[in-house]
This record gives structure tokens, sequence and C-alpha cells, in this order.
């Protein structure tokens, strides 16, 4: 009997990952693999590991995939030529801000504290290539420049269409998903033609594969004369959201925080809340919001002073009906955003008892605080309903007694995420994306 898969693909900062699920969520094969001489060529290394994945699926599997979604690091851009794909320059990554004089330029026209005024957002990026004239001589050599995201790019090399993407990535560009379009102030600007001209919700359908891909990636193409379209490709979304999505949460209230290097949170809330002086922001997810937060506690004061064993054996000592009374404020280097917007906050560790499980307890109990009070500024700030539950990802996720102190500072339940990667989101977009082109096709035929 014939199968009905669905693949996601998480392109992220060292490597890519790939999951194949099937109708009811359970994952059929999975993999992954470190990009290679990547600082040399980006896109080129995202491209060689993309078709690399793709063979690495078993034969059976692949050819029963019916849809597919990438995700990719937020803000990661790359200028194309429409015409055939050619890349016209360097890749810029997530990470990489961009010189003063275009962060000012993007400024000079975005409204106030705006997203596209981070040094890193993918506006300062194509205005850095406006201002150094590279998609100007593209033109004025018959070229047809664009600007891309990492995960359109990476879609359209399967659907060959180069000028489509999606709210959440689009986000940092700054189309507003309320609206859906691009405000006045962008569409005024002489590179206006290069941004996407097709933004769709992650998840929905764009395009089947073409005939090429499908030869290449062995992905079923269509079928001359028969409906069947051939594996179809969907829009995506960005990598912490595709680690949300992933995560299973879909009511408003629902959470998830994130406990990595850094403690990130995001709720899902009937209402939009952006605050600059906090870095909160929301990204638009089907009918609800996504509000997020990220604080510089974490994982990695953590791994400061422990190794991840140490904090294992340390853990199972630990007293949680005794409190320390310890109040920190564990931090790597002074500075925090959020809940605190203070960038001289010096971190708090002292007085450090002298036994290491009750300062670990300190240290675990302070997170939890923050934790808590994060997650009420967000209702301060607008969110709603208040938070309901809290799934956590990220290599926090494992300490029990962390995740007990943490439901007492919230006051709601707290549990592990049953999936975390960001490539089993992207999965979940897919069968998303092929459920509402099963049912527009049913309409259409009734
Ligand atoms: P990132 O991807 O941001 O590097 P991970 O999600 O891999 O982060 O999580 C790594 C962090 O998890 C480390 O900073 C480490 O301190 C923390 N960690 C590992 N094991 C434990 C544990 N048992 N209890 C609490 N934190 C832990």
């Amino acid at each position: 009997i014939s199968m009905a898969y669905y693949m996601g693909m998480d392109f992220g900062t060292s490597g890519a990952r790939l999951t194949v699920i099937e109708d009811d969520g359970s994952t059929v094969f999975e993999t992954k693999r470190a990009y290679a001489h990547a600082e040399q060529d980006w896109s080129s290394a995202w491209e060689r590991l993309l078709w690399e994945l793709l063979d690495s699926v078993p034969e059976k599997i692949r050819s029963e995939v019916v849809s597919v979604a990438f995700d990719g690091t937020s803000a990661t851009s790359i200028l194309v030529n429409q015409v055939d794909g050619k890349v016209l320059a360097p890749v810029k990554l997530y990470n990489e801000a961009q010189a003063e004089q275009a962060v000012q330029a993007v400024k000079a026209i975005a409204p106030a504290s705006h997203t596209t005024s981070a040094s890193t957002s993918t506006l300062c990026k194509l205005m850095a290539w406006h201002l150094e004239e590279v998609w100007q001589q593209a033109e004025s050599h018959g070229m047809k420049p664009c600007l891309m995201h990492q995960a359109d790019w990476l879609a359209s090399l399967l659907h060959g269409s180069r000028s489509v993407s999606d709210w959440n990535n689009a986000l940092k560009l700054g189309f507003d998903p309320e609206t859906e379009a691009y405000p006045e102030w962008l569409n005024n600007q002489a590179f206006s033609h290069l941004l996407p001209s097709t933004v769709l919700a992650p998840g929905s359908p764009v395009a089947p594969l073409t005939a090429a891909a499908a030869l290449r990636s062995g992905l079923p193409g269509s079928i001359n004369g028969s409906s069947q379209p051939g594996c179809l490709v969907c829009a995506g979304t960005t990598d912490s959201i595709a680690a949300f999505v992933a995560a299973g949460v879909t009511e408003a209230g629902q959470a998830v925080t994130s406990l990595g290097s850094t403690l990130a949170i995001k709720m899902l809330s009937q209402t939009r809340v952006d605050d600059a002086t906090y870095g909160v922001y929301s990204h638009r997810l089907g009918n609800s919001w996504l509000v997020g937060g990220a604080s510089n506690t974490g994982g990695a004061v953590l791994r400061k002073f422990f190794a991840d064993s140490e904090l294992h054996s340390l853990t199972q000592k630990m007293d949680l009906s005794c409190p320390t009374g310890l109040d920190y404020y564990p931090l790597v280097k002074p500075g925090e955003r959020f809940p605190i917007n203070d960038p001289g906050l010096r971190p708090r560790l002292e007085p450090r008892p002298a036994d290491n499980v009750v300062f670990l307890q300190g240290v675990l109990e302070s997170m939890a605080r923050i934790e808590g009070e994060a997650y009420k500024l967000l209702v301060q700030l607008g969110a709603s309903p208040a938070v309901t539950e809290v799934l956590t990802a990220g290599g926090g996720a494992v300490n029990e007694m962390w995740t007990q102190l943490r439901a007492g500072a919230i006051g709601v339940p707290v549990s592990a995420a049953k999936h975390g990667d960001a490539s089993y989101g992207a999965a979940l977009l897919a069968r998303q994306g092929w459920r509402s082109h099963c049912s527009a096709q049913t309409k259409k035929e009734s």
C-alpha cells in the first residue's frame, strides 16, 4: 500500500537535519550532517548538503514523500539572479552585523525601534548591498537581481520559483504579517522590486517539485496526465519558529521555553506584542501571534561553573523543600535585555556557599524566578491570555528538579517537549501544506 510521508529540512548554523514523518506525526527517518568548507561559499555548502541529505533517505521512503518544507536561520540573506539562480554576492549570515552606514540608512526609513533597525536584520543586509551598488551593477549587466532568505532559496532549488517567501522569514525584511503586505515606506525604496513578491503563511502550499529537481532528488515528480502533482513544496519558516512548532503547541496561552546557552521564551497569544525596549516581538502563526523574548541567563552560565555530568550529579542531591534564599542574577557577562532592560546589569552570583549543591540550587532557583518574571512581563506588555502551560526544549529540559522549580516560579504545569528539532517542526509544516492542498482539491472537485 502507498504511504504519505512528509519531509522537513532544517538548515542551521553548523549543519542540516532532515526528518520524515508519517500522518500520525511519528518519525520514520531522520539524519543530519555538518557543512563542509562552508566559510568559503555558504550557498554551495547548503546546496551540496541538500542533495546529500536527500540521497541518504532510503528509496522506499523517498518515493512516498508527498510534501516538503524548509527552515533556515533567521535573516540569513542571499542575492541571486531571478532568471537563472546565479548567486550575485557572498551570502550574509544571520549574525553578521552590517556597517553603521547601512543601519543608519534603515533607521532613516523605518519607524522608530522597528525590527528591521537591528544591525543584523535582513533589511540592513539588503541596504548594504544597495549602498555598495551590488544589485545596480547586476542590473546593468542585464540580470534580474532578487533578495531571498536561506529557506526560500533552498525551497527554490526544488520548486524553481525565486520570488516566494513566508511571513516569518520576511519579518526582519520589514514585511507586515498583520496586513500581509510590505509597508509603504519599504515599497517606496529604489530596491523594492528586489523583495520577494509572494509572502505566504508558513506551511502553505507553494508549488510542486520541478521535473529536474524530481530527477535529481528521487522525490516523486508529477505523473503526466494524472492529477498526481508530485511532491509539493510548502512555505517554510525560521529555525527558532520551526523548533517551537515541533513542540506541538497549538492553543493561545501555551508556551515553549528553550533552555540552551540562553533562556528564550515564546508563547502563543491572541494579541500581537512588539516592544523594542525588551527585544520582544511577534511572529504570526496561523491566526495567532507567537510572542517571544530572550534573556542572557541560561545554560552558558551553568557551563561556566559545571560540566554537564556534574550538573546531573549535583542536581540529584538538591533538596527542593529547602529553598536556598539566594537571590542571584546569573549572567556570563554584564548586560541584560529581557525581562530587565539594562545593558549594564552586572552578574550577581554572590554570596557563594561552600557547598556546590546549594550554589547550583540557588542558580537554578534564580533562573526559574527570572523565567517566571519573563512570562509575567509578556502579559504586562499585552500578550493574552496569561501563560497556561510551558513545554521545555534545549539542553536544560532533561533536568527534572529544575523543571519542578520552574513550575513553582511560573505557576503553571511545565514539562519537556516531546519534539524539539526544528526539522521535525518543518515536517509538521509540510504535513499542514499537504492537508490544505488536499482539502482545496476536494472543494474544487465537489
Ligand atoms: P545550545 O544549542 O544553545 O548550545 P543546548 O540546547 O545544546 O544549547 O543546551 C546546552 C546547555 O544545556 C548547556 O549550556 C548546559 O549547561 C545545559 N545542560 C546540560 N545538561 C544539563 C542539566 N542536567 N541540567 C541543566 N542544564 C543542563
